[in-house]
Formats: structure tokens, C-alpha cells, sequence
């Protein structure tokens, strides 16, 4: 499924399968999720995809000699710069993100980099790992950064969510969940998966933290006005529209605002090795390859709890 222009949706092309080159492996894709990220590209708020894209960056695929392998979004980096050489390479200045520089897998097959490739256990359900490879890496990233905060906010409740809620619960933290008014579904699917609390208003006490997973920056100064003194508020998605000028007296007391971006493979070792310790059990509604487009469309409306992934 190929991403050809902003405003049409992905078309089904026929294309030459892929071949691996020097430390790449050829993957046939078993299931590839559906990511916001992937909207704000097809909706050009991204601007820089390869031409002629194929995007998804959620993928589990098998070898030829059978072995299971997932590929998130950090697809290369270059090992030299600044950021790569401390630690940071999700900040890497010359990064390459697959679904967006790199061919990703909405298609039958792919080929992605062994250095950036996760091994999967073979019990692994292809349709229920495949949401951790973004949903669950940036979720896991975003809740390290609350450190040790014990009421959490997660303002959005889509597949980062429902997965973060998960490891929140296990960790002994209280979930409060911020939806949009009438949003019904996503409340009582929050409160299902552990949130003692869901609601369109502000939670009914103070937070420690908040995570904003919704692409609206209207929802930064609500956060920040929910943490109390010292608080942090975590932006995590890759977009947000424009975040509305705020009184300082939110930013006061030491709270703090800060967004995260791509991961390490040091987070993917990290929580592939946790999830099934929680165990994560992902809530997945799996599309067919061709309705790629529907898929997308259903993320944007909200229509889907939990994730939503592509099947060949
Ligand atoms: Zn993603
Ligand atoms: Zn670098």
C-alpha cells in the first residue's frame, strides 16, 4: 500500500519484492500496526516522507528460516554524531525512521536493518506483538520519564495508552484517563484495563504526572494546570497543533513540560523484555493489507479501541 500524495488515499501497487542487502534481513510481513504517526504522514503534517512511501513501522516479520523479528520506527542511525555517541541515538541527527525514510510494512515483504531489528520469541502472536513495536516502545519511553510519579494522567486513550495503563498497573501507579467528551467506549475500556478513574474533565485529584498522547495541544496547559508542584507532563506524540499561550503560574512550583521522540534499541530490549513479565495484552482489531486506508480512517475517527493492525 503506497503513499503517493497528501489528500488521496494509499494505493495497492504491485512492486518488486524487496531483496535483502549487506546486514539487512528480508522479512515476510505477518502484521504491521497502524500508528498515528502514520496519519500525520498521510495528512502531510510530516512533510519529508521517501516518494512513493510504503509506510508502517509496527512490523512483525519472519525470515525465511523462520525466525520472528520486529521492526519499530528507528530504522538506521549514523553512530557518530553527538546524540549517538551519548546514549541519545532517538535523537540522532541523521536518523532514518522506517514508514517514512524507509520502505515500512504495509506490504507483503520487507527488508529492514539486522542492527535495528528486535528478536521476537516464536510464541509470540504476530497481531498482539506487533503494537508493542511503537505504541508500547514510545509508551514505555514516555512513562520512564514520569519517573517515579504515582498518579498518572494519560490525556488520550488509544493503543499507547491502553498498553502504558497495563505496565502503569503493574508498577503500583493509579491511572487516571483523560478522553475526549462523550467519548464513552474509551472510558470504560480505561477503567477495564485498571484506570481508576476516566473522564472528559479534569481527574478528580491532583496528578504526579501526565502523558499526552493526543496530537492536541490545547491539552498541555490542562495537563500542566493537573500536576501538582514538581509534576512532569510528557508529550508523546511525533505532531501536536499549536499549543495555546498559558499563564507562567502552570509552569510555576517546578512542574515540567517536555516532550519524547523516536526511541533507543535500549528501549526496545527494555520493554520487550518487561511486556510479557506484565504481561501487555494488547486489544487488536486487524484489518486486511488492501484496506490499509479504512484502517486509517478508523484511527482518525477514534472508532477502534485499542490498536489496529494490517494482515497480509
Ligand atoms: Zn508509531
Ligand atoms: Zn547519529
Amino acid at each position: 500500500m503506497v503513499f503517493e500524495r497528501v489528500g488521496s488515499p494509499l494505493v495497492e501497487r504491485a512492486v518488486e519484492k524487496p531483496t535483502a542487502g549487506e546486514g539487512q534481513l528480508l522479512l515476510e510481513v505477518l502484521a504491521c500496526g497502524v500508528c498515528r504517526t502514520d496519519l500525520h504522514i498521510v495528512d502531510g503534517e510530516l512533510d519529508r516522507p521517501k516518494q512513493a512511501l510504503i509506510p508502517g513501522h509496527q512490523i512483525v516479520g519472519r525470515t525465511d528460516d523462520g525466525r520472528l523479528f520486529g521492526v519499530p520506527w528507528l530504522g538506521w542511525t549514523c553512530g557518530t554524531c553527538g546524540f549517538c555517541r551519548s546514549g541519545r541515538e532517538n535523537l540522532c541527527d541523521n536518523a532514518r525512521f522506517t514508514g517514512y525514510d524507509i520502505d515500512g510494512g504495509f506490504a507483503e515483504w520487507t527488508v529492514a536493518d539486522a542492527r535495528y531489528c528486535f528478536p521476537l520469541h516464536p510464541d509470540w502472536h504476530p497481531l498482539e506483538a506487533a503494537p508493542l513495536l511503537c505504541a508500547g516502545l514510545i509508551g514505555y519511553r514516555a512513562l520512564r520519564l514520569v519517573g517515579d510519579a504515582e498518579r498518572l494522567g494519560l490525556y488520550g486513550f488509544g493503543a499507547a495508552a491502553h498498553i502504558v495503563t497495563q505496565v502503569a498497573r503493574s508498577q503500583g501507579r493509579r491511572v487516571f484517563a483523560i478522553t475526549r467528551q462523550g467519548d464513552d467506549a474509551s472510558q470504560s475500556f480505561a477503567l477495564e484495563l485498571g484506570a481508576e478513574w476516566a473522564g472528559s474533565t479534569e481527574p478528580p485529584e491532583e496528578l504526579d504526572a501526565a502523558i499526552i498522547f493526543a496530537p492536541a495541544g490545547e491539552l498541555v496547559p490542562r495537563a500542566l494546570s493537573a500536576v501538582t508542584k514538581g509534576g512532569v507532563v510528557v508529550c508523546a506524540g511525533i505532531h501536536m497543533s499549536e499549543i495555546p499561550a498559558f499563564s507562567y503560574d502552570l509552569l510555576w512550583g517546578e512542574r515540567t513540560l517536555r516532550s519524547v521522540a523516536n526511541l533507543t534499541r535500549r528501549d526496545g530490549d527494555e520493554f520487550l523484555e518487561l511486556a510479557p513479565r506484565v504481561p501487555v495484552k494488547t486489544h487488536t482489531t486487524a484489518y486486511p493489507l488492501a484496506q490499509a486506508s479504512s484502517a486509517l480512517a478508523d484511527l482518525r475517527a477514534g472508532a477502534v479501541q485499542g490498536a489496529l493492525v494490517l494482515v497480509p
